[in-house]
């Protein structure tokens, strides 16, 4: 099998309504996204991820510039020797950022093509699911005014809530002491109601606000506390690490085993979460599993993208080893971003659902998901 092809789609569209995480206002949604061709006729899909404040067209200039002349004619299912010609013709100028995201996506689109050419699921490729369902947790509680909204957060937990949703990740980052009004007003309205809480400041704060804000929610139990400094602070994530009740997660931000080793090797977090679309795909994502489960750090894979980006987030959780065993270890979970995503749902034929408070890794070969092309074209930039 030989590739033959490689299409870039950049699809956007502009919220009605922004709003912010702790970095930016949001105003649009988007997403880069690869279809790779082969000579077989298969057809694989991958992503790569677009933050809320990155314009798509630098992915999909790496893909379409950079990556395209070095898979071109290539066997698809070299996915490792591939990763590699990729990462290593890119080092000089990538090694982070939309490079690796561009990296990712083709990565992805070549285990699709994989699982469609054996028939089987990508985690059945890397191993076998550990797990067929995943609990999602919501990812939500973003600003549409700034600071000083308590209330109408406190209203969103019940309405994630009454969805379904027991675990939820606030946004956090819009001011310590507004932080942590908000933090209780959440509590004080989920009081008696059976969830766990996650924080995410998106490395809003340094070191001395990251720890007032983290020792103000000790007594919330929270799962874990996300980006509490920028990514580049190594020995302010020990510290907090050292300082702090609850896990540490991070490596939203990171990118490769390069990029992990330091992170995991410094001590920083206590849940790693690469993101399937910027860590460097599938295959990268398995390096970094493989280092993490050494250093006895959980992987629990980030998400903020489209349906094929859940997709292979999906089929990546099914295959990650939970770091210490023990007969009632946490499982991993699946970020389900609750914010105004106008084609995530719509991209795929059947859109990824959560029955009875999970999600069901999809079953069909590759990704498991069959993209809607109608949609493509709605969006198309
Ligand atoms: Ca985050």
């Amino acid at each position: 099998m030989k590739i033959t092809d490689l299409t870039v789609h950049v699809l956007k569209s502009p919220l009605a309504e922004p709003f912010a995480f702790s970095q930016g206002w949001v105003k649009q949604r988007s997403a880069t996204l690869v279809e790779v061709h082969t000579d077989q006729g298969i057809v694989g899909w991958g992503e790569a991820f677009a933050q809320g404040l990155e314009p798509p067209e630098i992915a999909a200039a790496v893909i379409e510039h950079a990556l395209k002349p070095l898979v071109l004619g290539a066997d698809p299912l070299d996915t490792e020797v591939l990763w590699h010609r990729m990462y290593h013709r890119t080092r000089d100028y990538g090694r982070k950022g939309s490079v690796t995201a561009g990296i990712s996506a083709v990565d992805t689109a070549l285990w699709d093509i994989a699982g469609k050419f054996h028939g089987l699921p990508i985690c059945k490729l890397l191993g076998g699911a550990f797990r067929l369902r995943v609990q999602p947790y919501a990812t939500g509680f973003y600003r549409i005014g700034g600071q000083g909204e308590a209330q109408r957060l406190a209203d969103e937990a019940l309405r994630h809530f009454d969805a379904g949703f027991t675990q939820m990740k606030v946004k956090l980052g819009y001011g310590v002491d507004d932080d942590i009004a908000c933090m209780h007003a959440i509590g004080k309205a989920l009081q008696g109601k059976a969830t766990r809480l996650m924080v995410d400041t998106n490395h809003a704060y340094g070191r001395a606000d990251a720890l007032r804000l983290g020792r103000a929610l000790a007594d919330f139990d929270l799962r874990w506390y996300e980006e509490p400094v920028a990514p580049e602070d190594l020995n302010g994530y020990a510290e907090m690490r050292q300082k702090l009740p609850m896990p540490i997660a991070g490596g939203e931000n990171e990118h490769t085993l390069y990029g992990f080793r330091e992170l995991l090797g410094a001590g920083c977090v206590d849940v790693a979460q690469p993101d399937i679309g910027s860590c460097g795909g599938i295959s990268a994502g398995r390096h970094i599993v493989a280092l993490a489960q050494a250093h006895g750090v959980q992987v629990n894979p980030h998400v903020w993208g489209s349906a094929i980006a859940q997709a292979a987030s999906l089929q990546f959780i099914a295959a990650v080893p939970v770091a210490n065993h023990s007969l009632f270890a946490p499982e991993p979970v699946l970020e389900y971003d609750r914010s105004s995503h106008p084609f995530r749902q719509q991209l795929i034929t059947r859109p990824l659902q959560m029955t009875d408070g999970w999600v069901e890794v999809p079953g069909g070969p590759g990704l498991g998901v069959e993209v809607d092309r109608s949609v493509l074209e709605a969006y198309r930039v």
